[in-house]
């Protein structure tokens, strides 16, 4: 096939070669495939990164599946089933922040720690672990947990499921900005925000305040159909945290808690981006108010679009976990402010 040969710096012809080879895994041998290039000129071999074949990768699951462990996908579903972070479920545990990202992105894990998952994958086990670790959870979180664990509570829909039922169902009305929420358009702007600048939490909720409002008051439409309620730090999309998880499960999302905090304005978390095919669900004059929010805001801090948000009156009229009506949006001045 033709490609640029890293040998030559030109692009030629190059020999595909896919064969098997042997990779060891803590000292056991396994035939993996592996894929690599020969530059017929000058006879030398090479590799390229995005090559689809990693054979360390490959090994690893032949390696899990001999000694019955967990893959990183049943890690992540497990989790998702629950609806526990990365954060609680490694409290729950007693690990370290790291470890569980590590696993669910494919290192290898230890077998003690496999151990541990697969029993506390029981529920009768889990159940001890959220009355062992009272600190791990939320008093909420754990009661419910608890619920669905001795089967008082059926197991969770889907995210997906609980976003249909909570916001697709709503007509669209000021609560809304006259539109039902719109999956793919609110997973396009997360992409469009997330691509363009490094984003936590915090600061996405912001943004997406102002981004539907501005649009709101320019159109008359909202871009998303979120509703927002007030939150200590702001206004933030009502159910932020399902929305986080649907889009986690989508695969349009991966929360990292690998990185530190940032300042006290919450949280240990950014989000990477791993999809951008939502962003053509946003139409161009949707695409110019983001641009717009970008420029004027995007410069700013999670705490400082936080104190910028709590001017509003939007925020100033409310009271915590109150909805905020889009009627606000003639009164912002945040877009303003940023601009100085
Ligand atoms: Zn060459």
């Amino acid at each position: 096939m033709r490609m640029f040969c890293p040998i030559c710096e030109e692009v030629h012809d190059v020999q595909v070669i896919q064969q098997e080879e042997p990779v060891t895994v803590r000292g056991e041998q396994y035939l993996a495939i592996a894929r690599y290039y020969r530059c017929p000129e000058s006879g030398e071999e090479f590799e390229t990164s995005d090559s689809p074949f990693d054979p360390l990768a490959d090994a690893y699951y032949q390696y899990r599946e001999r000694h019955k462990m967990l893959t990183p996908e049943k890690i992540r579903s497990f989790r998702h089933e629950y609806e526990l972070t990365q954060k609680e479920l490694s409290d729950l545990l007693g690990w370290g922040a790291v470890t569980l990202s590590r696993y669910e992105n494919g290192s290898l894990q230890d077998f003690s720690h496999d151990n541990q998952l697969q029993l506390a994958m029981i529920p009768e086990n889990l159940i001890q672990l959220i009355n062992r670790n009272s600190d791990a959870l939320s008093k909420d979180k754990s009661n419910r947990l608890l619920d669905i664990l001795t089967g008082k509570r059926g197991a969770r829909n889907t995210t997906l499921e609980c976003v249909e039922k909570k916001l697709i169902s709503k007509k669209p009305s000021i609560w809304n900005g006259f539109r039902k929420f719109n999956i793919e358009k609110f997973m396009g702007v997360v992409e469009f925000f997330c691509s363009e600048l490094e984003t936590y939490p915090t600061k996405l909720n912001k943004l997406l305040f102002y981004s539907d409002f501005l649009h709101y008051r320019e159109n008359t439409v909202s871009i998303t159909g979120a509703l927002y309620a007030h939150a200590p730090w702001g206004p933030v999309p009502d159910d932020f945290k399902t929305l986080l998880a649907m889009m986690e499960e989508e695969l349009a999302i991966f929360q990292s808690e690998e990185i530190a905090f940032e300042g006290k304005a919450y949280t240990g978390v950014t989000l990477t981006i791993l999809t951008n095919d939502h962003i053509t669900a946003l139409d161009t004059d949707e695409i110019e108010t983001l641009r717009s929010i970008l420029k004027t805001l995007g410069h700013l801090s999670s705490s400082e679009l936080s104190k910028l948000s709590h001017g509003e009156n939007a925020y100033k009229e409310t009271t915590q976990g109150e909805l905020i009506t889009y009627e606000y949006a003639e009164f912002l001045d945040g877009i303003k402010a940023g601009v100085s």
